[in-house]
């Protein structure tokens, strides 16, 4: 079976997680601060906080904003399940804003109309989480606008957009947002096993992450609310948790991450191919908008019943058959029983609902060889017919 995505781990790679485990050091140290750096290098931010997966990233921004019983978060039906959880974490509440048809991301007109309803009903979101689905930003600076007349904050999922560009400038560098959330999980750009990182341009806002990544506890003097009796105290100051991630991992994210560019550009060579091979197939293929370089961490195909003869059911189940393999992208979060138990029903987003009953993900990650490509082209044109 190809898979729909796999992770690639160099010589290099293993050398930098085997001189870890020979170091002093397993968890949380060293390579962890030289993987922060070489985040905020890459995205031009201030601040990184890396932790141990993406969504312990969600829940720490939504801790350091403060989101809590009351309050309302708001973010895309058309995404994996943590970016709404987050919210759920901390007591609050959540909604869904439908999908653009065309990108598969937050329609901002359909923000902004839930906005100005929310207005008048006294229920504005304090958080909206947009999502870079499949790694093609969202239109950010019209989100920021958004933010600033109706005084929300900004988390970017931006699970599948580390190595994306938005109007030329590297995603996840919050000039839009007020943190960044990337996933290093092995179907990801970039990978750690599991890992995740925040991104800020706010310290304030990196340090409460920092502190809530460890429990709560700081043993930095300089920060203590009692004088420090000596050099073994340490104080908790607020109810954090075990977010972090290991030295272990953070030397293979930092290996990793000197290939992102790599790996992005033959992920865009793929997709590129993709688009050439697939031409004139009954199928609608991935749109790109001019002010978006995609990260391509998905290569979304929709088989639209109207266009084609088969439906997408049938599509994924014969192309399964063929060693192809083939996912969906998302199941939207407000069908899942969890969420329809808090009172969502089918047709609340009629958008998201309509892309997941056509979407199917075809294989895409670095190793993906040509042949395997072609192999996958033709189940996909012997499932067409
Ligand atoms: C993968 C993913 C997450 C969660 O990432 P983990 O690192 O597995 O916790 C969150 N949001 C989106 C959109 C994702 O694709």
């Amino acid at each position: 079976m190809i898979p729909y995505g796999r992770q690639n781990i160099s010589e290099a790679d293993i050398a930098a997680v085997v001189d870890v485990l020979r170091s002093d050091w397993l968890t949380q140290g060293p390579a962890v601060e030289r993987f922060e750096q070489i985040i905020t290098g890459y995205c031009q931010v201030g601040n990184a906080v890396v932790v141990c997966n993406a969504t312990a990233a969600l829940h720490l921004a939504c801790r350091a904003l403060e989101l809590g019983p009351g309050d309302w978060l708001w973010t895309s039906p058309n995404t994996f399940v943590a970016s709404a959880n987050c919210a759920l974490y901390c007591g609050a509440q959540v909604d869904f804003v439908d999908i653009d048809p065309v990108t598969y991301n937050m329609d901002v007109d359909a923000l902004a109309a839930k906005l100005e309803q929310a207005e008048r009903s006294g229920r504005l979101p304090k958080i909206v989480v947009p999502v870079h689905f499949a790694g093609q930003s969202c239109d950010m600076a019209a989100i920021r606008r958004l933010a600033d007349r109706y005084g929300f904050r900004i988390v970017e999922d931006a699970a599948h957009a580390i190595g994306a560009r938005y109007r030329g400038e590297p995603v996840g560098n919050c000039r839009y947002a007020d943190i960044s959330v990337f996933s290093f999980h092995p179907v990801k750009i970039v990978t750690t096993g599991e890992g995740g990182a925040a991104t800020t341009g706010n310290a304030e806002l990196a340090e409460k992450m920092r502190l809530l990544r460890s429990h709560g506890i700081t043993r930095d003097p300089a920060r203590m609310d009692r004088p420090s009796p000596g050099s073994w105290y340490y104080e908790q100051q607020a109810l954090g948790y075990n977010y972090r991630i290991t030295d272990i991992q953070a030397a293979l994210g930092a290996s990793q991450m000197q290939r992102l560019d790599e790996f992005v550009a033959r992920r865009t060579a793929l997709a590129g191919r993709y688009g050439e091979l697939l031409r004139g197939l009954p199928v609608h293929l991935p749109e790109q908008l001019a002010y978006t370089a995609s990260s391509w961490h998905l290569y979304v195909i929709r088989i639209d019943a109207g266009v084609s003869n088969n439906t997408r059911d049938e599509v994924f189940a014969a192309m399964r058959q063929a060693g192809v393999g083939v996912n969906v992208h998302y199941i939207p979060v407000h069908l899942q029983p969890y969420y329809r138990n808090l009172g969502f029903q089918p047709g609340d987003f009629p958008a998201a609902e309509r892309y997941y009953q056509e979407a199917i993900s075809l294989p895409l990650f670095y190793d993906l060889v040509d042949s395997q490509q072609a192999l996958v082209v033709n189940a996909l044109k012997r499932a067409l017919q």
